[in-house]
């Protein structure tokens, strides 16, 4: 198993990716620490662990909240005494170009998928340093790279999440503290199934045009981005580090 005797605390994970990478981390020897901010979704996949015969947790926390974050850390620490990965993943859609884009809604995408990764981070990263070790995947996207129409909120948030996973990984590997990037391509969850519904009148056809990007022919699972964030997770990536690495068939250079 390739993540025996881990814990991992992955945020978001009572659904899409967080929860199918949870089940993973968790079939591959992990201890799981799932987060999310909806109580019920968490305690789903900590259910859907179990059964299958893993070790996991449930925390409700919102990490865009300190007093939440530094809780939901130390619970995380009384149960299982390490944190050896953080998976930054929860985030939110927000869907308009600029002058369409509310300040309120500005805020708070830029709270949870910007905030929520800087507050998570620095609430796990003095246990890390203390340990001298550690890694942590942050959650970007294929949209830090590429212009997508009506993605200035979000685009503006996953692109900033890359620009700070290089920041971290400079000033943390004199800690033994790996922290790497993600960039997933169009993945079917429900966070693209709402952003299409909302953002367009024909979404299937919207779905149609998306797929023509896809070098690989097709979208992606959230079973491709699981395994992605496996082999960071895994001492497989050892030398890798400040890394964007691209799970979207082909879409950034499609
Ligand atoms: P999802 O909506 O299925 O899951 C996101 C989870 O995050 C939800 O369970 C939600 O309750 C939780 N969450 C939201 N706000 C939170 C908060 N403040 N605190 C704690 N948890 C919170 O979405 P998904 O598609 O699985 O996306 C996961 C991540 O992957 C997001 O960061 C998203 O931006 C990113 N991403 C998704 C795609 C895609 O195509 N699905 C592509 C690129 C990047």
């Amino acid at each position: 198993m390739r993540l025996e005797g881990k814990t991992a605390l992955i945020t978001g994970s009572g659904s899409g990716i967080g929860r199918c990478t949870a089940l993973l981390f968790a079939k591959e020897g992990a201890q799981v620490v799932v987060n999310d901010v909806s109580a019920e979704q968490g305690e789903a996949t900590v259910s859907a662990i179990r059964e299958a015969g893993g070790t996991a947790i449930a925390i409700q926390a919102d990490v865009t909240k300190a007093s939440d974050v530094e809780r939901m850390v130390d619970k995380a620490l009384a149960t299982y005494g390490k944190i050896d990965v953080l998976f930054n993943n929860a985030g939110i859609s927000g869907v308009g170009a600029v002058h369409e884009t509310s300040e309120d809604l500005w805020d708070k995408v830029v709270n949870v998928n910007l905030k929520g990764v800087y507050l998570t981070s620095k609430g796990v990263l003095p246990h890390m340093m203390e340990r001298q070790a550690g890694c942590i995947i942050n959650m970007s996207s294929c949209v830090a790279e590429i212009g997508l129409m009506k993605r200035a909120v979000y685009a503006s948030t996953k692109g900033a999440v890359l620009a700070l996973t290089k920041s971290m990984q400079v000033d943390y590997a004199p800690y033994n503290i790996r922290v790497n990037a993600l960039l997933p391509g169009t993945i079917l969850t429900p966070f693209v199934e709402n952003y299409l519904k909302s953002s367009y009148d024909d979404p299937e056809e919207a779905l149609a045009t998306i797929r023509k990007r896809q070098l690989g022919g097709d979208l992606g699972r959230p079973e491709n981005v699981a395994s992605a964030a496996l082999f960071l997770a895994s001492d497989e990536s050892s030398f890798v580090m400040g890394s964007p690495l691209y799970v979207d068939g082909g879409a950034t250079f499609g």
